[in-house]
């Protein structure tokens, strides 16, 4: 079986990491995941002998890969010809993660805004963005203020909010098991941090049809 990191896609990441001037995604062994996953496995006494688990080390290191590896994709800001200035909204964009201190996934979902200056992008990026800072070790207060940084440097615009909700498999599958308990972070930045109107007009729509 291929793995889906391939080397042609690393090395896509790479590219792209360079210029968006991130640190580039380290380069993988997974042979050494899998021969890894094994020996865990092993000692924590699963037999992986057996017909149905002999491939299980293998899946396992590629599971793990795919969790912490984005899939490349190009950035197109556009000129803002309509002078549109008002609030773009896109929510419920949903990701899955990887908590980076128990190696288990958090998964939820992402409302992503901005209020347009000279440039806005294209509205499928923003979910591209979210799944850029989502496919890595991550704790969620730091994924919400990487996406929120990323769309304030590349649009500079008025402003900047994400919302972030996530169920934590580390809190809700073992330790205090709090099943459906979410998590909610956010962060703000230019007018919808500083204007409390236009944060009010945010953070409403965030909630609209979601009282529960
Ligand atoms: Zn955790």
């Amino acid at each position: 079986m291929r793995s889906p990191i391939t080397a042609l896609s690393l090395a896509r990441e790479e590219c792209r990491a360079q210029a968006a001037g991130e640190p580039a995604q380290p380069v993988r062994d997974m042979i050494a995941a899998q021969e890894a996953a094994a020996l865990f496995l092993r000692a924590l006494g699963l037999n992986c002998e057996q017909e149905a688990t002999l491939g299980t080390p293998g899946r396992m290191a590629r599971a793990f890969a795919e969790l912490m590896t984005p899939r490349p994709f190009e950035v197109t800001t556009f000129e803002n010809d309509e002078n549109y200035t008002q609030l773009v909204l896109v929510r419920g964009v949903p990701f899955a993660s990887l908590c980076e201190h128990h190696a288990l996934p958090f998964v939820g979902t992402a409302d992503v805004g901005y209020l347009p200056a000279g440039r806005i992008v294209g509205l499928s990026k923003l979910a591209r963005v979210v799944e850029l800072f989502a496919r890595r070790p991550q704790v969620q207060e730091r994924m919400t203020q990487q996406i929120a940084d990323w769309l304030q440097k590349a649009l500079e615009p008025a402003g900047v909010g994400v919302l972030v909700r996530a169920e934590h498999f580390c809190m809700s599958l073992r330790g205090v098991q709090v099943t459906g308990a979410s998590t909610i972070t956010s962060a703000l930045h230019g007018q919808l941090l500083d204007d409390g109107r236009a944060r009010d007009e945010f953070l409403a729509l965030t909630r609209t049809g979601r009282e529960a």
